[in-house]
């Protein structure tokens, strides 16, 4: 069997997050990259944890030296995979990218076998809601979100599968299926 790079995008909001904690808890063979990011932390986000947050200046050092496997800017921020922690922890082990769908299209032009998964809301007003839900952005930024959402579903037949997050348990269950199968080709 393979150790498979796997890629989860999908738009903000959709619940990416969620799922991909699950994954890990129930796989103890997949490992979560932990992306670099110049936005700011967000109340309870742990520096290490969800992301390292580091200066715009430490990234576009580490862009020059080649660190990122790939990276991309959204709402003024780059976000980026350390491609170090991946290579490294694909010789034992999956690796899931909790990353956006420009990120994962970069991946996949880097690495030909990482897997592209796209998580859909079963409707957008779900989305909003969960958005809304969130406490954590202005109508500005969570509107903004959203406009981008077209683009992101615009790039979903580039991805390998859709799977539609109806309720957390079935998105985890169907991805679990889609590992099995794609591990054993
Ligand atoms: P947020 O600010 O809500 O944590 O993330 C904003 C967007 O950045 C999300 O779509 C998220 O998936 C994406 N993102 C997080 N880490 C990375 C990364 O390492 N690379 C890329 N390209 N996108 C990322």
């Amino acid at each position: 069997m393979k150790n498979l790079l796997f890629v989860l995008s999908g738009p903000s909001g959709v619940g990416k997050g969620v799922i991909a904690k699950k994954i890990i808890e129930r796989n103890k063979n997949v490992k979560l990259s932990i992306s670099c990011t110049t936005r700011e932390s967000r109340k309870g986000e742990v520096n290490g944890n969800h992301y390292f947050f580091i200066s715009k200046k430490e990234f576009e050092s580490r862009i020059e030296k080649g660190e990122f496997l790939e990276y991309s800017k959204h709402f003024e921020n780059y976000y980026g995979t350390p491609k170090d922690f991946v290579l490294k922890e694909l010789e034992q082990n999956d690796v899931l990218l909790e990353i956006d769908v420009n990120g994962g299209l970069n991946v996949k032009n880097s690495y030909k076998d990482a897997l592209l998964i796209m998580v859909l809301p079963p409707s957008i007003e779900e989305l909003k809601n969960r958005l809304l839900k969130r406490h954590t952005e202005t109508e500005e930024q969570i509107e903004k979100r959203l406009s981008r959402l077209e683009y992101e579903l615009d790039k979903k037949d580039q991805y390998d599968y859709v799977v539609i997050n109806d309720t957390i348990e079935n998105a985890v269950e169907q991805i679990e299926n889609i590992l099995k199968k794609e591990k054993n080709k």
